[in-house]
């Protein structure tokens, strides 16, 4: 029996490897691959254009605490593949409200174009792979195209089936890129699934290819569902793609555009008293203030590393006292940053109700009654010195205002703020909205602080700002990709 067996084991082995072309190598799938997409016609594209319309899914600084946000984008990316320039054309919103983006990589240097401002400045972390936010990668063509050109970087690391379909697993290393895996359907050679890292840890992300088509000979993938983490990320609606026919007026820079004025960049840690009882911390994006009320400090500004801001205060303050109370401004994951901090400090949590579950997911654990005081539209600390209103806003369904009275200051995480080393910024909506607000209460700040800068604006700055509202998006010359 063990024998026929045997026998009959070996016969299948025979006929399994006389039926099958001998064993793939990456040389052998990538010919594969460049057939699949249009052969000679793949392998000899000089550019490409990419005109993506999609809808992006958010969850980490979503209008509502208990949703994802839908949002919808316009890209136009133009890539000379032979001289190694990308173009990058952003619209984000639609007709009725968007903003603008435009960056360029020239084969050597980077540049964001600012078009309101009609300035340019060069920046040296953009590169030919990110110039476009990674957005190539919704195409399959683009990577096939990559690849294509650069097979040395590519390895065959094994096979996997996706929902039992079988395809080879390549591993795409490319010097400066992401690095890729990829998934080809060993039958069809086209490319079913490309996933990179994500800079938050233990994130991926994973680009899902389908409703394939050609034109002009080269293959593309319609569709594209893009998953972080495991979860909706984007959605392409539709996708154009133009081979061979981009113009060198796709590329460069605007001739009469001036140089963008230096930014403040705050890189070290600076803390300073703002008054006899206020104390500013942070650096880069994260600003804190900590009011001092004798025996304890109440904290608002939630970006992570609030520990050392609470630290550099202490500092400045020359005293160690407790922070009895974090208030938590809003629900964006950017601004819980410092909870599991001002959670192991024993703050109290000011926060209104609705984001009690997204403070417990920054923290990692269920938080007790006991360490949350609620706002449901106003409240008092430290003998009405420090007010705390709630200031429903289109940027968070609910965010938390404080004034400091003695000082006159008020913090707002996300309202008013500026980068730049002098003048007033211009004004919009929900500004005028935070002003009727602080009239509603009688207060007239003399300062407005910030989470995201260390500059404090002035009441002169406010009236400016109240006054010049800024003008509505326009189209930039020349895109053809606006609402
Ligand atoms: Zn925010």
């Amino acid at each position: 029996m063990l024998r026929v067996a045997l026998i009959l084991l070996v016969a299948l082995t025979f006929t399994a490897q006389a039926s099958s072309p001998s064993s793939p190598t990456v040389r052998s799938v990538l010919d594969q691959i460049q057939a699949a997409y249009g052969g000679e016609s793949i392998n000899s594209l000089q550019s490409l254009s990419l005109d993506e319309r999609y809808k992006t899914f958010n969850y980490t600084q979503s209008y509502s605490p208990q949703e994802y946000d839908m949002k919808t984008f316009r890209a136009l990316v133009d890539i000379d593949f032979a001289k190694q320039k990308k173009a990058f054309r952003w619209i984000r919103g639609d007709a009725d409200d968007f903003s603008t983006q435009h960056q360029y990589f020239s084969g050597q240097f980077g540049y964001r174009i600012y078009h309101e401002k009609q300035a340019i400045s060069e920046r040296t972390t953009i590169s030919f792979h990110n110039v476009d936010w990674r957005l190539s990668l919704l195409s399959d063509t683009y990577i096939v195209k990559m690849l294509l050109d650069n097979r040395d970087a590519a390895s065959l690391t094994g096979e996997r089936k996706i929902k039992g379909v079988p395809h080879y697993l390549l591993t795409f290393d490319l010097e400066g890129a992401d690095s890729l895996s990829l998934l080809f359907d060993q039958k069809s050679g086209l490319l079913s699934q490309a996933s990179r890292k994500d800079w938050q840890p233990d994130s991926e992300f994973s680009y899902h290819y389908s409703e394939y088509n050609k034109e002009k000979g080269i293959t593309y993938a319609e569709r594209t569902y893009a998953v972080r983490a495991g979860k909706p990320y984007l959605l392409n609606i539709k996708r154009d793609l133009t081979f061979n026919s981009v113009s060198e007026g796709a590329f460069g820079l605007p001739k009469h555009y001036g140089k963008l004025p230096d930014m403040l960049n705050f890189e070290d840690m600076q803390a300073k008293t703002l008054d006899t009882n206020l104390y500013q911390s942070g650096r880069y994006w994260g600003f804190s203030l900590f009011y001092d009320a004798g025996e304890y400090l109440i904290g608002i500004g939630g970006y992570r590393d609030l520990q050392k801001r609470y630290e550099a205060a202490l500092n400045q303050i020359g005293k160690i006292k407790p922070l009895k109370y974090q208030i938590v401004t809003h629900h964006h994951a950017d601004h819980l940053g410092g909870m599991q901090d001002a959670y192991q400090l024993g703050a109290v949590f000011v926060a209104h109700p609705s984001n009690r579950a997204r403070i417990e997911e920054a923290i990692g654990v269920p938080i007790d009654d006991n360490r949350f005081l609620f706002v449901d539209s106003e409240i008092n600390l430290a003998e009405g010195k420090v007010k705390i209103f709630d200031f429903p806003n289109p940027h968070a369904q609910h965010q938390l205002v404080t004034f400091f009275a003695e000082p006159s200051v008020l913090f707002t995480a996300d309202t008013y703020f500026s980068r730049e080393h002098t003048g007033s910024p211009k004004g919009y909506p929900e500004l005028t909205e935070l002003a009727s607000k602080l009239q509603s209460f009688n207060l007239e700040p003399e300062r407005y602080a910030a989470a995201h800068s260390a500059r404090v604006l002035t009441k002169e700055d406010m009236a400016y700002s109240l006054t010049h509202m800024a003008p509505h998006s326009q189209c930039p010359p020349k895109w053809t990709i606006c609402p």
